[in-house]
């Protein structure tokens, strides 16, 4: 199933998109429940798909595959290395990622998103589905040479517009280790992974990061990124591909648009 945010003249709702067709939801995904449809029907060409949700935080993996540890130079950690991303960063599907005037050089990175349907906290790594609502795409946009300047994340991952997030939630996703994971820069494929790379899985990462902060109903792991990550360009288009979920695209623009 696929799970929509949408803006439709003026309001904003929720809903599970069936091939062009969105059945609206009453509330969100995380209080009734998806059978909790209002018999409303509208269809994707009229609507503004909308990031499918609104996480609170952005948990982020740094260095979770073995080939892009590889690709830096940099020894695998042996346990998760994360960092956070703000709400403020996120936008939906086809909305512009804005360059910063501080930056010389902004990043794409491929991943896959995971999605909290409910309170999360000390949970054990054989439970985690019981804790997740889906699976979507997300960038972590990165401004590499204010990443390398600081010596620390939280300046380079965080500039509004850096967390794109879509196009939907899928939520039968059977197996989430074992996905491919690609980005395409003007349509020339960049990056191609696949999750089994990952140095810690999906119940790994739900279970330790609930051991550490509690995760509320649509906060976003953001996985870590395979090998081939690279600049963007004011102008680029780029589009993230995760097998089973779909395509997230967004172009890059200058800030003083
Ligand atoms: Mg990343």
């Amino acid at each position: 199933m696929r799970i929509v945010r949408f803006e439709m003249q003026g309001r904003t709702g929720y809903g599970l998109l069936e091939g062009e067709r969105i059945n609206v939801l009453w509330g969100t995904p995380y209080d009734g429940g998806l059978a909790n449809t209002t018999g409303e029907v509208v269809s994707l060409p009229e609507v503004t798909l909308l990031a499918p949700c609104e996480p609170t935080k952005i948990v982020a993996i740094g260095l979770n595959y073995r080939d892009h540890a590889a690709e830096i130079g940099h020894p695998l950690p042996d346990e998760p290395l994360i960092f956070l991303k703000p709400s403020t960063s996120v936008i939906g599907p086809d909305e512009d990622i804005v360059y910063p005037e501080m930056s010389r050089r902004v990043d794409y990175e491929a991943e896959l998103a995971v999605v909290i349907g409910k309170p999360c906290r000390h949970v054990a790594a054989e439970d985690f589905r019981d804790y997740v609502l889906g699976y979507t795409c997300i960038n972590d946009v990165t401004a590499r040479d204010l990443q390398k300047k600081d010596g620390q994340f939280t300046r380079s991952k965080s500039f509004d517009t850096f967390a794109p997030l879509g196009p939907w939630i899928e939520t039968e996703i059977a197996n989430p280790d074992q996905l491919t994971v690609a980005a395409y820069l003007n349509g020339e494929r960049r990056q191609h992974g696949n999750t089994s790379n990952m140095v810690f899985g999906v119940a790994t990462l739900v279970s330790f990061i609930s051991r550490i902060m509690t995760l509320l109903p649509g906060d976003v792991i953001a996985t870590g990124t395979p090998s081939g990550i690279g600049p963007m360009r004011e102008g680029d288009v780029v589009e993230i591909r995760v097998e089973g979920i779909g395509a997230l695209r967004n172009r890059l623009v200058s800030w003083e648009k």
